[in-house]
């Protein structure tokens, strides 16, 4: 038996800080997805069936961030909704005139001023998820939630996430033993792969993964890995990966620490892959995407300051109008449903939808529950990309690259509770 060390987690350590050289407003925060695929909100979506179809990746990349469609679908499903990312208008902004706009109940509690001023509706086809005023009309006429939606909207300015050919940019998950489908993703325009296995760091999915990175011609970014170890030998054994999809058991749905008993919490993998990527000189060239876990801006900044490129999350924005599946209301308060991929119902439907899907085992690593709804993905994106400008603001960052040179600092448990909000009734 050998004892490995400690494993840090994002509760366990804060961000140091530091003499910032800009305005939290400022800091750019430009990612990395693959080596190729660069988006200017760090976000990308996990490949749940709870979290990413076209709807999904179609609102985020319209935003500057991506989607990975999930692969619980037939070939033809998960191709043609990639179809649809790549067929989609890529401009955020649908201006109308005044007269169109109104009350919508339940998604912004908003009233048009009388100043006769314009208003930009940002609709997915002819649901409305989004509404700010014309940048010169005074906010003060705007309350509550609409305010602060606007200052989102104005202040991060949506870069769409955009291909060569001005189309939006989608990733597709594939298991690394499906190579037909693989191709038919490609051919579908996806304009990277990322597969998805709780632990790639096997000798038979190494090799079926080498295999199809040399058949495909887009990224393909390599995941779920954990240790420095599988860094090197997925580095060795696969000649072209395009990133490095690192978590193992942090996920908020995921049982495997507790079935299996093994994890490496994402803010360690990220270390770890990072540990690799410096001996091997190969930091810049490979993106590190930190994958589970992630519950704030806060966890996601500490998971660059560690050395990620981008976030993958699930959780954060299942509760979106944006995520497949209804809200359900219980007692009063809107939910939506959000589960494993590895959970019993996710992992049937899988089988039911693809008859070449290979389980590798029976055991269920994944739990079903319900989320809170957060309304449309456009506001959860404004929070995630305003509090990562915020704490690289903090750690003197100027920009993603130059966060990787800031500290965490680990806390005590009793340090955990004091950097709270405490002692106060709400
Ligand atoms: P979250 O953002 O909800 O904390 O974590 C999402 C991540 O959990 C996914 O991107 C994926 O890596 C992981 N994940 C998704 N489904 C399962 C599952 O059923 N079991 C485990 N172990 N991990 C999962």
């Amino acid at each position: 038996m050998k004892l490995a060390g400690e494993y840090l987690t994002f509760d366990d350590t804060v961000i140091v800080p530091g003499l910032s050289p800009v305005e939290p407003h400022e800091v750019d925060i430009t990612g990395r997805v693959t080596r190729g695929i660069h988006i200017s909100i760090p976000v990308v979506s996990s490949p749940m069936d709870t979290v990413t179809e076209g709807r999904m990746a179609i609102a985020l990349a319209r935003m500057g961030a991506v989607g990975v469609i999930h692969r619980n679908l037939s070939r033809e499903e998960q191709a043609s909704m990639v179809k649809s990312v790549k067929e989609a208008t890529p401009s955020p902004w649908i201006e109308i005139p005044r007269a169109f706009v109104k009350e919508e109940p339940g998604i912004l509690p908003i009233r048009m001023a009388e100043s006769g001023s314009r208003a930009v509706l940002l609709l997915d086809g002819p649901q409305l998820v989004g509404i700010l005023l014309d940048p010169d009309a005074d906010p003060s006429v705007w309350h509550g939630k609409a305010v602060w939606f606007w200052r989102i909207m104005t202040t991060i300015r949506p870069m769409p996430s955009l291909d060569s050919e001005g189309r939006l940019l989608v990733g597709a998950a594939v298991s690394p033993y499906d190579l037909e489908r693989a191709q038919a993703l490609e051919r579908a325009g996806a304009d990277f792969l990322v597969t998805d296995v709780a632990h790639l760091h096997n000798e038979n999915a190494l090799r079926m993964l080498s295999k199809l990175v040399k058949n495909v011609s887009i990224d393909v970014v390599a995941g779920n890995l954990g240790t420095r170890e599988a860094v090197l030998d997925v580095l060795s054994r696969v000649e072209e990966v395009g990133g490095l999809r690192m978590g193992i058991s942090s996920g908020s749905i995921c049982s495997t620490g507790e079935v299996a008993g093994a994890a490496v919490p994402t803010l360690t993998a990220v270390l770890n892959a990072r540990s690799a990527l410096e001996e091997l000189g190969a930091m810049d060239k490979i993106p590190i995407i930190a994958d589970g876990g992630i519950r704030n801006p806060g966890d996601a900044a500490k998971a660059i300051i560690a050395g990620a490129s981008s976030v993958m999350l699930g959780r954060f924005l299942a509760g979106t109008l944006e995520a497949p599946g209804p809200v359900i209301t219980v007692g009063g308060r809107r939910y939506k449903p959000y589960r494993g991929m590895a959970s019993r119902g996710a992992m049937e439907r899988r089988h039911a939808a693809d008859r070449y899907s290979r389980p590798s085992k029976a055991l269920e690593e994944g739990v079903e529950g319900l989320v809170e709804f957060t309304g449309s993905v456009v506001a959860r994106l404004g929070e995630i990309a305003l509090g990562l400008q915020a704490a690289l603001g903090y750690a003197g960052a100027p920009n993603m690259r130059r966060a990787w040179s800031a500290s965490l600092a680990r806390v005590t448990p009793q340090g955990r509770s004091e950097v709270k909000p405490h002692d106060v009734i709400f």
